[in-house]
């Protein structure tokens, strides 16, 4: 970069004068043009014929007449190229072709497909330069940025998979890849999205179709030119082109086996939608509201360059981006002008320029997006400070502040997705955290102190996937990210993200429940007592008052049971809501109460075994069997109550990242019919054990079973609420417990119908969801029904990133 000096005359001058204007000169220096070369990007544009339709099966596929989109530069809008949009006989073709090279990919092992990440993760930097550039051009993000984060980021992704690859056959036994799967990323981000979707999947020996966004094509056209040359066998990476359209279809495909999204929250909600019911795997990684806390004591000259990688970092098109200021009151006032005094030395402009901070926002329609939601936000109060006047022929959007707004005001409830912050403050700690988790996301986070007991205190109290200590914006792929609420479920990165792309290798099972005789085989047999429901740590009755009868295997009758209805369900929501205290309970005590539970059952052993044998007709070897492992799974979860720890993520930067398996919340649970003992154990004791509140709806043909053990939790120090049985007809129940806004998760061991319901249902608050159509697998076998599966859909994992040092 070259400096032009203003000509100083200072020879007359003494040393202080001639010292003061030289720091006058300095002041009016101009930067230069520092512009990086876009001639071997447009190059590679021209080779191409500015067009590009897909790449299926190893081979890139055009179709001739096929529609297309065209491809803008932001910053000046001018034509890159033409895409052609896949239509569904494209994606099938794509389906198909992943779905045949999958399995030889998988059975290549995990020392050649770590071979062939390792060649990506080479031939990417090699080429960092050329794809850096033609990120910048298709996006119009900073070329510094694109050239120092985004493309070194996305080769440590491939290096970090590489080894998982590796590692896959002696760290991660018994499971196996999904198979086919469909990633579909946004534009924000699109080469590292690229790399965060493909490099897990691609280890663990899935076939992946990939869909970028229709914005911003071309770096994964140019990653498609590569595969060959890493040794990427033809058909286990496509790459198909499109706009929402294409995404669809590619998401709801019968044939796909895990969709992976990135993007927002309504169309994370539509695919949820589409794809209920279809027994696939899906992680979600949607919107954010982001709270930057800043407490009293925090450094303030840190916090402002903490703000700027924050909210003006890729022009604040970031998911997780701090873009909710909350600061406590004493250094308000400070800390705003502080930052507006930054703001006005941030340099906007051309992104090719390597001098420049904020570049383009990706397109016209954003500009135009942004600029309405700021406008009518602003119709609610609120005052706007912004850098400079917007371009909006070429899509610069200043970098804003916006103060004055209350935690209702839509700016500070609404994602912007631009250089927009806005700034309200809190009084106390708790306050903060209050207002922090006061809104419908739950992406990230940061806490900004230097009192390192304050922000370990405030970090585990905000709900949210991620949680910076005194930065923000941090990523690495030994660290997970993703959200909850509204911000989706699944986490990318690290150990935890491998699971997404991996399902456990289960036995051939078919049920063991016995058919019951016809009624006129009945025997005589009295009734012996009406059996309620658990809620709120005391026996109730059914709200409709309603009981119906329960058949042993023979045909008489084994007892009347409640039949609950939505309020009942209700009633139980409410009660695990309450009892949500327990998650902070520590494991040791967990662990005692579940021990204490499992000595009381103990000790009614014959007693139970009979009610097996009568009521599923089980012999008595089958009966014993069930209640000894049930016994033996309670302490199994007793044991995990204090030992499942999460782990201490060695990242490349001075600090530490804590990944904390945190409980999810209230989980509802609805029942497999067969060992009805065994498998309300296998599910309730993992929930519990991490700290969860459950809601169990007791399968229908044997709840019976399930409500006997009501009397046996009572007497054993289980904090009311904690868990709650209620039983009932599944088909009705289910879909209030899906559709529940208190609800964070549902199990459900079901068939398709209700599968198919709990998941539509789930859109709406965006709860996790783990469904299985009955029989899926044997309860009675260890390897397939206890441990770590179980602890994983019970936790949900928290990434507090703590740097160290001055
Ligand atoms: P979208 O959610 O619309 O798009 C993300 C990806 O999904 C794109 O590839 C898009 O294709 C595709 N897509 C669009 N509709 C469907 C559908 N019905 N089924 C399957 N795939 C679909 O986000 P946008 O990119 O349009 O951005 C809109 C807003 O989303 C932003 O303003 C921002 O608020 C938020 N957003 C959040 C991100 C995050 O990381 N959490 C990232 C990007 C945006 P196509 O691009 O061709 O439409």
């Amino acid at each position: 970069m070259d400096i032009i000096l203003p000509p100083i005359d200072i020879q007359y001058l003494n040393l202080e004068q001639q010292i003061m204007k030289l720091d006058k000169s300095f002041e009016k220096l101009e930067y230069s043009k520092a512009l990086e070369s876009d001639q071997e990007a447009m190059q590679w544009l021209t080779k191409n014929n500015n067009t590009f339709g897909q790449f299926v099966g190893g081979k890139f596929v055009s179709k001739k007449n096929a529609e297309t989109i065209t491809v803008v530069n932001p910053a000046n809008n001018t034509s890159l190229a033409q895409i052609e949009i896949a239509d569904e006989k494209l994606v099938d073709l794509a389906v198909k072709s992943a779905g045949e090279a999958q399995e030889k990919w998988y059975k290549s092992g995990g020392h050649a497909r770590a071979k062939v990440l390792y060649a990506l993760a080479r031939l990417i930097q090699k080429n960092a330069r050329v794809i850096s550039v033609l990120e910048t051009l298709d996006n119009g993000k900073p070329i510094r940025e694109s050239r120092d984060a985004d493309i070194p980021l996305a080769v440590r992704h491939f290096y970090y998979h590489a080894g998982w690859a590796q590692l896959q056959d002696s760290e991660l036994k018994n499971s196996e890849p999904v198979g086919v799967v469909a990633q579909i990323i946004p534009w924000n981000f699109p080469f590292l999205m690229l790399a965060w979707k493909i490099s897990p999947a691609l280890a663990m020996g899935n076939a992946i179709v990939l869909k970028p966004a229709e914005n911003t094509p071309l770096t994964a056209m140019f990653f498609a030119g590569l595969c060959e040359e890493a040794g990427v066998p033809a058909g286990v990476i496509n790459i198909i082109n499109g706009a929402g359209a294409t995404g669809a279809a590619l998401a709801a495909h019968p044939d796909v086996n895990k969709v992976a999204f990135t993007g927002s929250t309504p169309v994370g909600r539509a695919i949820r939608k589409s794809t209920a019911g279809q027994g696939k795997k899906l992680t979600l990684e949607l919107g954010g509201k982001s709270a930057f806390v800043v407490f009293e004591d925090a450094d303030l000259d840190s916090v402002v360059e903490g703000v700027v990688d924050a909210i003006w970092y890729n022009q604040g098109e970031v998911c997780c981006a701090g873009s909710r200021l909350l600061v406590q009151a004493g250094v308000e006032e400070i800390l705003v002008k502080k930052l507006k005094a930054r703001m006005a030395n941030l340099r906007f402009g051309n992104p090719l320029d390597k001098s420049i901070d904020v570049g383009s926002l990706v397109s016209s329609d954003q500009f135009t997006q942004i600029s309405q939601m700021v406008k009518e936000g602003l119709k609610s109060g609120g005052e706007l400070f912004s850098h400079d006047q917007p371009d909006s022929t070429c899509n610069y959007y200043p970098p804003s502040i916006v103060t004055d707004v209350d935690s209702s005001h839509p700016l500070v409830q609404e994602e912007i997705f631009g250089p927009v912050l806005v700034v309200s403050s809190f009084r106390t700690q708790d306050e903060a955290i209050k207002l922090a988790n006061n809104t419908r996301y739950g992406l990230a986070a940061s806490v900004w102190s230097e009192n390192i007991n304050r922000a370990m205190h405030v970090a585990p109290g905000l709900i949210a996937g991620v949680v910076w200590i005194n930065c923000h914006n941090k990523f690495d792929a030994s660290c997970g990210f993703g959200g909850v609420k509204e911000s989706g479920y699944g986490r990318e990165g690290g150990k935890e993200g491998l699971f997404e792309y991996l399902k456990p290798v289960k036995s051939e099972y078919h049920s063991s429940i016995m058919p019951v005789r016809p009624n006129g085989l009945a025997s005589k047999q009295e009734i012996d007592k009406t059996l309620k429901f658990y809620i709120g740590g005391k026996q109730t009755r059914p709200d409709g008052g309603n009981s119906v009868q329960v058949l042993n295997a023979d045909g008489s009758t084994a007892a009347f049971v409640g039949l609950g209805n939505r309020k009942d369900l209700r009633n139980a929501v409410s009660a695990a809501k309450k009892a949500q205290n327990w998650s902070g309970k520590s494991g040791h005590l967990k662990a005692q109460i579940l021990y204490y539970f499992a000595e009381n059952l103990s000790n009614r052993k014959d007693e139970f075994v009979k009610r097996l044998q009568t009521s599923c007709g089980s012999s008595k070897k089958e009966a014993t069997s069930e209640f000894d492992e049930t016994i033996s799974r309670l302490f199994s979860y007793a044991a995990w109550a204090d030992k499942y720890d999460g782990a201490a993520h060695n990242a490349p930067y001075r600090g530490v990242t804590m990944a904390l398996p945190e409980a999810i919340g209230v989980i509802g649970m609805i029942a497999p019919e067969e060992q009805p003992l065994l498998n309300a154990i296998s599910l309730i004791a993992p929930a519990v054990a991490m700290g969860n509140c459950v809601v169990f709806v007791a399968g229908e043909r044997h709840s019976n079973i399930v409500l006997e053990l009501v009397s046996v939790m009572e007497t054993s120090d289980i904090p009311g609420g904690v868990i709650n049985i209620i039983a009932g007809d599944v088909k009705e129940l289910a879909p209030h417990l899906a559709g529940h806004g208190e609800v964070e998760s549902v199990w459900a061991w079901a068939d398709k119908e209700v599968i198919k319901d709990v998941e539509t249902l789930s859109a709406e608050n965006l709860k996790r969801t783990w469904c299985h159509e009955n029989n899926d697998r044997n309860w009675l076998k260890t390897q397939e029904s206890e441990g770590v599966e179980f602890l994983r859909q019970a936790t949900q994992v928290k990434n507090i990133w703590t740097p160290y040092g001055d």
